[in-house]
């Protein structure tokens, strides 16, 4: 018996379907007796499940694959276009819409006006409305949407997976912006955790197999870590896993608003490396940030831009940020033996290369297990949208394969617009 033949034993059809579902999904195209192989379920039980899977127009033919002496097989492929899942990641500065196909990949995009000051019901009255338009734009049925993934930000209560508020206390920490956004839309809702979304995001796109571990750093105003074991996101006791933001760097560091002290989110942040830019006269005239009232994203998206142009300054503050983020992904490395791991979001976009060569080197040099197994570094494939992408996937895996079953569900969830 294979080990998704051991896994699946006394689970229901149902489970055992969505299995099968997820096996054509990462392999690509494959044979009813590939399946039969790779699951360890009879050719028979294949057959019958393929054939639903077919008559539900959710997997189609795709050829004939190489003969083994007999007849040709037949391949099979996942029907990309059956269905859409909406993808958002909110944001104080823009809110980022992805449509995605089956396989996860982004077929529509938009991108509007963030949260700023506005009210949630009246955000959330927006993005129904946008949302609309954006179907509309796109000639897709509101009845082909499977429903919304939102990435959010922050603290995860344990109770009823509120995302409770990080840095401040914000209108959206009492908001059920869930419930809210699934009665304006009449579309099923699901919040989870953008760096979450954006480790999920990397799976479904069938970048990294299903059997591998892995784990995707994700930066946008703090930094987070989704981590994916056996196919799944793991969650901890209270999905509130992977917080490298917080893990310690300095002992006697800055104080950080957790209330611990030399956290790497006060020695690496975007707004911390802003704030060291404002320090230098000369570097902060020269890219025009010295105005407080440029919001630290805008900043640091010059410094970023600066630094990847060889500006000395810049550089040297982008590589100072790097080297603190690599000694925290070196820990998540140490303690997690995984030998595949992705930096995304917004944080990424402009100086990457720094921060990817930075982490390599790091692993390269210092990673407990480097003379058993490299550790494979690599940009993320969605780049800054990430989340919005990856909140996509998180609806499609919830529906399409809920044997992985961990996708947290709960009646009143709130987000707020930062992380
Ligand atoms: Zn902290």
């Amino acid at each position: 018996m294979g080990p998704l033949a051991r896994r699946l034993k006394g689970q229901s059809s149902v489970e055992t379907r969505s299995a099968i579902l997820d096996l054509i999904r990462s392999s690509g195209r494959v044979s009813r007796i590939e399946l039969s192989e790779r699951s360890g379920l009879t050719e028979a039980t294949i057959s019958k499940i393929v054939r639903s899977l077919l008559l539900d127009g959710l997997v189609v033919e795709a050829g004939y694959g190489d003969s083994t002496g007999g007849k040709r097989p037949v391949l099979l492929t996942l029907n990309t276009d059956s269905r859409y899942a909406l993808g958002i990641s909110l944001d104080a500065q823009h809110i980022v819409y992805v449509v995605s196909d089956v396989s996860g990949r982004a077929v529509h995009k938009m991108t509007t006006e963030g949260t700023g000051t506005s009210k949630p019901p009246d955000v959330v009255k927006r993005i129904a409305s946008e949302l609309g338009r954006l179907l509309r734009r796109n000639k897709i049925e509101r009845s082909d949407i499977i429903g919304i993934g939102i990435a959010g930000a922050g603290r995860l209560d344990s109770s009823g997976g509120v995302l409770r508020s990080s840095r401040k206390a914000s209108e959206w920490e009492d908001f059920a912006v869930e419930d809210a956004l699934s009665d304006a839309s009449a579309l099923p809702v699901i919040l989870d955790n953008d760096a979450n979304c954006a480790a999920l995001g990397e799976f479904w796109s069938g970048r990294v197999p299903a059997t591998r571990d892995f784990a995707t750093v994700y930066m946008a105003t703090g930094i987070g870590c989704g981590i994916v074991i056996n196919g799944d996101i793991y969650r901890g006791a209270s999905s509130n896993v992977g917080e490298i933001g917080h893990m310690i760097l300095e002992a006697n560091g800055p104080e950080c608003w957790c209330g611990s002290r030399g956290c790497l989110e006060m020695l690496a942040a975007p707004a911390i490396v802003v704030q060291r830019a404002r320090q230098n006269a000369a570097l902060a005239d020269r890219l025009d940030i010295a105005d407080e009232h440029i919001d630290v994203r805008r900043a640091f998206t010059r410094i970023g831009k600066a630094a990847a142009a060889g500006d000395e300054d810049a550089a040297s503050l982008v590589a100072e940020a790097a080297m603190y983020l690599s000694k925290a992904v070196l820990g998540v490395v140490n303690m997690l033996d995984i030998d595949t791991l992705f930096l995304g979001g917004p944080g990424f976009a402009e100086a990457g290369d720094i921060y990817l060569q930075t982490v390599r080197r790091e692993l390269d040099t210092f990673a407990f297990m480097r003379s058993v197994h490299p550790v494979s570094v690599e940009m993320s494939a969605v780049g800054p949208e990430a989340a919005a992408l990856g909140a996509a996937s998180v609806v499609l895996h919830s529906h399409l394969t809920p044997h992985h079953a961990s996708v947290r569900r709960a009646p009143h969830t709130r987000t707020e617009s930062t992380r």
